[in-house]
């Protein structure tokens, strides 16, 4: 891409991450914790959105469903991070990516492309998710390529 050489993407150490859930996101986390994909649907108008939130956009109901997904993807957009947040690990490389979700037109997820040169990503490529334990015993979704 730039001829410049990152190294591999990295998993954020999972003690590092700590979520909170509420009552419009709590089944997303409940269904990763079981290693499920799902995004928040409409159970009105079948209106994919994420993050999840209480009133659809398109039709203000508050009706939901979490439908299981394939738990593929396409790379909407990416970053590549080469400022460590870890001052004992200096080389840590981290791809921020978002995700648009297949089984689920027009939601995307913020995630992390891990396990692969970052200079490699490219917009477009296709995406599988996988599983990072973080803390409480919770799981996030990450993704590596497909
Ligand atoms: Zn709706």
């Amino acid at each position: 891409m730039t001829g410049i050489t990152y190294g591999d993407a990295m998993k954020i150490p999972g003690d590092h991450i700590q979520i909170t859930t509420d009552t419009w996101t709590e089944p997303f986390w409940q269904a990763a914790k079981a290693e499920r994909l799902t995004a928040c649907q409409c159970g009105a108008c079948g209106h994919f959105r994420m993050p999840p939130t209480a009133f659809c956009p398109n039709c203000q109901s508050q009706k939901v469903n979490w439908p299981a997904l394939p738990g593929t993807g396409t790379v909407f957009s990416f970053a590549i991070c080469n400022k460590s947040p870890f001052p004992d690990v200096p080389d840590f490389v981290y791809v921020p990516v978002v995700v648009d979700l297949d089984g689920a037109p027009g939601a995307r997820l913020v995630s992390n492309l891990v396990g692969m040169p970052a200079e490699d990503v490219v917009i477009g490529m296709k995406v599988r998710v996988d599983w990072n334990d973080i803390r409480d015993g919770w799981k996030l979704p990450i993704f590596r390529k497909a």
